[in-house]
């Protein structure tokens, strides 16, 4: 993401507002075991992510707590999901934040606004299966599993059926993004496809522009445009009785294979 440092004005302000501002228990330094396992995550060897600390995050409201840290801090924050980046686009800074959304890979039915809640540490493969055995839907994403949504949607997410349906933004309808104001205060917006919406131009520049650019994703909304009524089983796009593809077994067969990606 756009790397984010806060003037000490800023810290000062953010702090007292929050009565606070002591990272919370999910961050992870060199020296933990667990930073080495959080520094391998990454598609391409090629490039380091050794920051000076992990935040390993569970929730928008401790998103929120992480980037106000990190702002408070003085430090460059960026943001990881699968870590399919092939670029650096993660980046490599020693001095900085990266926070880790792995913890947070919910799928859920949102009632109230009639769509599918993808967390940002969802994989398409979990996706794929949660989607189809729970309603019988799917999306038209990307054919790697372990792809998190997180960069993956606002990249605009492009697979083997967006001949017919798209890319999986064109089902977008909201976006939970983690933003910080011009007096260095982190907050959560939510931002829809709706005309009417102040938010508007927020939803926009997640679809398909790439990720890290405007803030820290939490949470995708998806329905389809146009889709009627409050059934998830009729507002997103259902996957085709069969789809033939290579096999994933790596024999060079061609095979057959099953709806929820097995
Ligand atoms: C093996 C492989 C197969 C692929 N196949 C396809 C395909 O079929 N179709 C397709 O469309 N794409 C495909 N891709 C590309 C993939 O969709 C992108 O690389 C995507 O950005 C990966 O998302 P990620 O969260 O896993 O990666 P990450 O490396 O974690 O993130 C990628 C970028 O998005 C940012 N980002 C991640 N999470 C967030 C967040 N929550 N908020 C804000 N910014 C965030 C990161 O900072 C980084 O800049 C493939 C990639 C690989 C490696």
């Amino acid at each position: 993401m756009a790397h984010v440092t806060g003037s000490a004005s800023h810290r000062e302000g953010a702090v007292a507002e929050r009565g606070g501002g002591s990272p919370a228990s999910s961050a992870v330094y060199p020296g933990d075991p667990r930073y080495e396992d959080l520094a391998l995550r990454r598609r391409n060897e090629r490039f380091v992510q050794r920051p000076a600390c992990f935040r390993v995050v569970r929730s928008t409201d401790e998103v929120v707590a992480a980037v106000q840290w990190a702002v408070d801090s003085g430090r460059p924050v960026s943001v990881r999901s699968g870590g399919h980046s092939l670029e650096n686009s993660v980046g490599e800074h020693p001095d900085g934040v990266i926070i880790d959304m792995t913890g947070m890979n919910a799928i859920h039915f949102d009632p109230d606004r009639r769509a599918v809640v993808l967390e940002s540490g969802a994989t398409l493969g979990e996706v794929y299966r949660t989607l189809y055995l729970t309603w019988g839907v799917t999306v038209p994403g990307g054919w790697c599993h372990s792809v998190c949504v997180g960069g993956h949607i606002q990249g605009g997410g492009y697979g083997s059926l967006s001949r017919t349906h798209g890319s999986v933004v064109d089902h977008l309808y909201a976006v939970e993004v983690v933003v910080v104001d011009e007096a260095g205060r982190a907050r959560a917006v939510l931002a829809t496809r709706e005309s009417g919406d102040p938010h508007h131009d927020l939803w926009w520049a997640h679809t398909g522009g790439g990720g890290g650019n405007f803030g820290v994703v939490t949470r995708y909304w998806l329905r389809s445009p146009g889709a009627e009524g409050d059934d998830p089983a009729d507002l997103l796009p259902r996957p085709p009785a069969s789809l033939t593809g290579a096999s994933s077994c790596g024999r060079g067969r061609i095979c057959r294979r099953s709806r929820s990606g097995g």
